[in-house]
């Protein structure tokens, strides 16, 4: 049984947590990897390949559908049943 534990070997994986996430994007057409601010400037058209990037919707805007109207109430006063059965 060993006095001390060994640790164990993690590389380079705290060096790649210092990026920030979320500002560089590969192009999935090149394999590029582009800026984010370099991507808004070319409307999120890869600079090496025209390869589209899609677009997110911006969150300022309200949703295109109205909200869901009042419930109607059942009126409870109306008779139940087929109107040929009398
Ligand atoms: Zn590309």
């Amino acid at each position: 049984m060993p006095i001390f534990k060994k640790p164990p070997f993690r590389g380079n994986a705290d060096k790649k947590r210092d990026m920030p996430e979320g500002l560089w994007h590969k192009c999935p057409g090149c394999g590029e990897v582009i800026h984010e601010l370099e991507l808004k400037k070319s409307l999120r058209v890869c600079p090496h390949c025209n390869y589209h990037f899609t677009l997110s919707a911006p969150a300022s805007k309200p949703p295109r559908t109205p909200p869901n109207p009042a419930p109607i109430p059942i009126n409870n006063a109306l008779p139940s049943g087929s109107p040929d059965s009398n």
